[in-house]
This record gives structure tokens, C-alpha cells and sequence, in this order.
């Protein structure tokens, strides 16, 4: 099949089998993977595979199955429920899927797409708190049967709908200053809304099973999951207060970046359900979460052609084949700052990462006829020529999933390669 991403694999295609099982290995194309690296696997797709200089994307799983590791080593008490929107690639959800994570769907598409790579249904939560009609009634008619909510029509629709869909009641992060992209201003009960949504819950004869919440996606402040587990703790008392059953499941949300930023928040994490929540043995009780950045940022490159040059004066400007209406929409919406390598493999094969090499003040322009379609301004890169490409790290959270077909460029049809780094652990 001649749109199927070409499989490059690392050490082995057992291994590879292993991890993220057969339907991802069966039928691909497989390549030895160079040695040194990443940017050498680049080249090497942009020698075999590119000859229409297409922009694509590089997925390694290595960096998944360390990431999967990271989080169970460092909060083995949470099971992650991968959030969908971030980034649906398919064979990135087969590997969260092998890998046993849960999975956070917000509509009918991502249940379903999540379902056809064979997870059972209890392994979903649909977890957006104001969902359309039909939508409710698909997750009924197969069986996901856990859901969120933060309005009185919310429960009156589900119960109509769905009446034995579960309950988690989300809530307001006391705190999301911290947060690139704060989800607060538009879900999340207030304190006092809680007590009557509860009630109204119990009025329908709905389970309200547990409470979530979300700090914001890409929070800075680790104090942020202390404040909003201890206000899920009032929740938690606040129904035992009205006679409804034990609460049993916490969702503390996403938020979680790789790297630092995990190193901080998951001891606050472990410290804030200890102390709030520690009390609560009663059997059955479980914390769940939904992290989409973590596990999909950095797991992604992207790389993408220079089309275009022009110079004026000192200021070097460049066209490439993605931009602000694709993959770098994150930009906007995400608030992101994204960095570029240069590989210059068209007209410096010699030194394709241009090492020692002089830089220009550059500007990065996307393909698209829009000039906010303008990537870079006042970037420093070497020279480079049309046919070299620029390399993008860190590209799987909030990219490729909300680009658009503007202008006819279509990021949908963005290949994705698949490699296996070995994990450094
Ligand atoms: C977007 C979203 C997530 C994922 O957030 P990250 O910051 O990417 O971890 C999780 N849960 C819900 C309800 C979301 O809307």
C-alpha cells in the first residue's frame, strides 16, 4: 500500500511485534535503523523514501515505552487514560494501547477510533463534559460507560440517554495560573455548585462514582494538582454528607509535560493523595488521569522541506511545506515555541547539520498565500538552499491533530514513520 508509513525499525521486528504488536509490524517495509541517531534516520527516510519532499513526521516508540515507564515507575498508583485530541495518529494510539494505558475520548470519532484497534470499552472514559445528543447515544449503544459533567442539563441528557453511564463530576482547578492553555474559564463546576449538581445527580438516580478535574494543559505550577486534590477530597466528603454511596474513582486530569516539570508535580501529586485522600481506604477506591502532552510531545519530529528562498539584504527568508493552517498551528493555539535544525542534505551533503557553520537572521514563511502563515521571524540558521529541509523536535502534542486543509495543503496527509530508538531509561 503505497500510503502506508513505512516501518523503520530499531533493533528488532520481534521487539518491535512485542511492544506495539502485530497489526503495526505486518505488511510494513522495514529498514535498519543507523546508528547514530536520530537525524541520521531522517536523512535516510529523505534518501529512500522522499522523493516527492513531502514534510513528515518521525515517530519514535522508544520514546513512548520510556515514557510509559517513567510514569508507572513515578506514580504507580495513577493509571494514565491517554487524552486522544493531542494526537490520534493511529499506530501512536496502538502503542498507548499495547502498552496498557486507558484511553480519554471527547467524541464519537475518538471512541470509535480507539475501539478499532480492539480496547475494550471499559477501558474509555468520555471524558468531555458537554457532549452532543448522538454522541451519547453511540457511547450507550457500545458500552462506555463512564462520563464527566459539570451542568444540570448534562445529567438530564445522560440519564435520558445513557442512564447507566457513571458520573464523574468535574471541577474547577482552584489554581491554573500556571497553565499555557487554562481550561478553567470553560469547564469545571464551582464550589458551590457542587452540592446542587450532586443532588441533581441523585434526584435522576445517576452514580456519581468520583470527581476530576484539570490544572491546564502544560502547567508550570506543580501546586496547582495540591489544591485541586484537596478540593476533590471536599467533594468527595461533601457527597458522603448527602447519603450518596462512597466515591470510588479520582481523575486528576492532564497537564504533565515530559521532563522537568514531571520531576515537580508528580512528588506533589504523591504527597496530595496521601494526605487527602489516604484516609479513604475503602476498597475499590482508584486515581486515574489523562495525560495527552506527556506521552505525545516529544515522541514526534517533524521535518519538512525549504521550497522557497529569497533574500533581502542581510535577512534570509524561506518557504517551507507546513506551517501555521498545519502543523504548526500550535503556535496559536497552543501557545507553543517550536525550534528548527537545519539539514542541509541537498546542498551541504558533506556537513548536513551545517556544524561551525555560519548563521543569517532568517525568516521561516508555510506554504499557504496568508503572511501570518510565517513560521519563524528573526531566527538565526546557516545558509540553506531550496530541497534542504528543517527539522522540527518535540512535535506530537497539539499539532498535526488540529491542522486544516487550507490553501489545499493538507496536514491529514502527513506520512508518519515509525522508529524504534532503545529507550534510555
Ligand atoms: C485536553 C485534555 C486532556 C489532556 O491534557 P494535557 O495537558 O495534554 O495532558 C486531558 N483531559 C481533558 C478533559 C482534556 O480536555
Amino acid at each position: 500500500m503505497a500510503n502506508e508509513p513505512v516501518l523503520v525499525a530499531g533493533s528488532s521486528t520481534e521487539k518491535l511485534k512485542a511492544i506495539v504488536g502485530e497489526t503495526w509490524v505486518t505488511g510494513k517495509r522495514v529498514a535498519a535503523l543507523p546508528k547514530d541517531g536520530l537525524t541520521s534516520l531522517i536523512q535516510s527516510v529523505i534518501l529512500n523514501y522522499q522523493e516527492s519532499k513531502e514534510p513528515f513526521y518521525v515517530l519514535d516508540l522508544g520514546v513512548v515505552t520510556s515514557l510509559m515507564d517513567k510514569w508507572t515507575r513515578t506514580l504507580p498508583t495513577v493509571r494514565p487514560f491517554y487524552a486522544v485530541k493531542c494526537n490520534p495518529q493511529p499506530a501512536f494510539l496502538g502503542t498507548m494501547a499495547a502498552l496498557g494505558s486507558g484511553f480519554d475520548c471527547a467524541s464519537r470519532a475518538e471512541i470509535e477510533s480507539v475501539l478499532a484497534l480492539g480496547v475494550s470499552p471499559d477501558r474509555i472514559i468520555y471524558a468531555n463534559p458537554c457532549k452532543p445528543l448522538s454522541h451519547i447515544k453511540y457511547a450507550a449503544s457500545v458500552g462506555v460507560n463512564l462520563t464527566t459533567f459539570d451542568s444540570k442539563d448534562e445529567v438530564e441528557k445522560i440519564q435520558k440517554w445513557h442512564p447507566k453511564c457513571a458520573l464523574l463530576i468535574r471541577i474547577k482547578a482552584p489554581d491554573d495560573g500556571g497553565a499555557r492553555c487554562p481550561l478553567g474559564p470553560k469547564y469545571g463546576a464551582l464550589p458551590d455548585e457542587v452540592a446542587p449538581l450532586l443532588q441533581a445527580a441523585q434526584a435522576a438516580k445517576m452514580a456519581v462514582t468520583g470527581a476530576s478535574f484539570h490544572v491546564g494543559s502544560g502547567s508550570t505550577n506543580s501546586r496547582a494538582y495540591t489544591a485541586a486534590i484537596e478540593a476533590a477530597k471536599m467533594v468527595f466528603d461533601k457527597a458522603a454528607q448527602l447519603g450518596m454511596p462512597h466515591m470510588s474513582v479520582l481523575n486528576i486530569g492532564g497537564g504533565f509535560m515530559s521532563g522537568q516539570q514531571f520531576e515537580e508535580a508528580a512528588p506533589e501529586v504523591k504527597a496530595a493523595l496521601q494526605t487527602f485522600f489516604s484516609n479513604d481506604q475503602q476498597p475499590g477506591l482508584s486515581f486515574i488521569a489523562e495525560p495527552g502532552r506527556f506521552f505525545a510531545e516529544s515522541a514526534f519530529t517533524l521535518a519538512t522541506n525549504i521550497i522557497g528562498k529569497r533574500v533581502r539584504g542581510k535577512v534570509r527568508e524561506y518557504w517551507i511545506n507546513d506551517g501555521i493552517y498545519g502543523s504548526m498551528n500550535c503556535i496559536l493555539y497552543d501557545h507553543a515555541v517550536v525550534k528548527c535544525e537545519a539539514l542541509a542534505c541537498t546542498s551541504n551533503c558533506e556537513n548536513p547539520t551545517c556544524k561551525a557553520s555560519q548563521t543569517y537572521t532568517s525568516t521561516v514563511f508555510g506554504p499557504t498565500c496568508d503572511a501570518l502563515d510565517t513560521v519563524f521571524t528573526d531566527y538565526q540558521l546557516p545558509e540553506l538552499e531550496v530541497d534542504d529541509w528543517l527539522v522540527f523536535p518535540n512535535m506530537g502534542a497539539y499539532t498535526a491533530a488540529a491542522g486544516s486543509n487550507f490553501n489545499g495543503f493538507n496536514t491529514a496527509a502527513i506520512l508518519t514513520y515509525l522508529a524504534y530508538m532503545n529507550p534510555t531509561h
